[in-house]
């Protein structure tokens, strides 16, 4: 619900669930996550509409995160560790995780990342260093240096040099993001695996698909900006004169447009569910 209604401005809170296609409001019994889907066979109950399989993908996966919180980080919590603490650490390390679940998907159909989810991560990992045995000193430093580390050499050196950015400021944000809640050895972790992993996922779609495609929505959103402009919108033409991702990607591979912050993403959870293991084999610490 989030990943849809977050890029289109609406509100997550009201109305409450209401299907997509005809607008009647989803009943209680209808909105539990996965188990509905199955039951009503992947289709609506109202209009018999299609419900996209993403809604079930991405519980499953919030399922499995909960479990993973749970098994990496909560239960090798010391003996003497009371209820509360432990408590605390679970909601908010999976508050976390649900908050990259959904700027992954968010970014890997928009390719823009909610400053809501970014600088909103942020703030609270900065609120909350005693539940990682990290000092107050050790976000900041981490949060500078993550958003620093990322905006200077590659979105404001790379443009300077290629006359595009090499990422966009959502990226920042989101390594910023890892910097406050694991310091800064979170941050470069989370740069540098984010970039092995897309690496590796860009090698595998040129492989099997021989090229790297925008994401369809994207193209759309693009489209809907040029058509504003066109007809005299003046916010539209200065979004587009700003934006990045306002001009279609260029041939080759080097400008091919992969969202980066599904990766990202998926670094900062390894970080947070392994760090510590990952941290004593690279001497990083933690
Ligand atoms: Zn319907």
């Amino acid at each position: 619900m989030v990943v849809y209604r977050v890029p289109r401005e609406m509100s997550v809170v009201r109305p409450g669930s209401h299907c997509v296609a005809c607008g009647a409001p989803v009943r209680a019994l209808d909105n539990m996550p996965v188990l509905s889907w199955v039951l009503l066979r992947g289709r609506a109950r109202c209009c018999g509409a299609p419900i996209s399989p993403r809604y079930v993908v991405v519980e499953l996966l919030g399922g499995l995160l909960s479990l993973a919180v749970f098994e990496c980080i909560v239960r090798p919590l010391p003996a003497d560790t009371t209820l509360l603490h432990a408590g605390s650490i679970f909601a908010t390390d999976f508050a976390l995780a649900m908050a990259l679940l959904a700027a992954a998907f968010i970014d890997a159909e928009h390719m823009y990342l909610p400053d809501a989810i970014t600088i909103g991560g942020t703030v609270v990992g900065l609120a909350t260093p005693g539940l990682r045995n990290l000092g107050w000193v050790d976000g900041l430093v981490g949060a500078g240096a993550g958003f620093v580390g990322v905006w200077l050499p590659l979105v404001v050196g790379y443009k300077a040099l290629r006359g595009r950015a090499g990422m966009g400021m959502g990226d920042a944000k989101l390594v910023m993001l890892a910097g406050a809640w694991f310091g800064w050895p979170g941050a470069v972790f989370a740069l540098f695996a984010g970039a092995v992993q897309a690496t590796l996922a860009a090698l595998v779609v040129v492989l099997v698909r021989g090229r790297i495609e925008e994401p369809a929505s994207v193209r759309a959103d693009r489209e809907e900006l040029q058509r504003a402009a066109a007809g005299g919108d003046e916010d539209a033409k200065r979004a587009l004169e700003e934006d990045p991702l306002a001009n279609p990607p260029a041939e080759g591979l080097m400008a091919a447009r992969l969202p980066f912050g599904p990766f990202l993403c998926l670094a900062v959870i390894e970080w947070m569910l392994a760090g510590e293991r990952i941290g004593d084999v690279w001497s990083l610490g933690r």
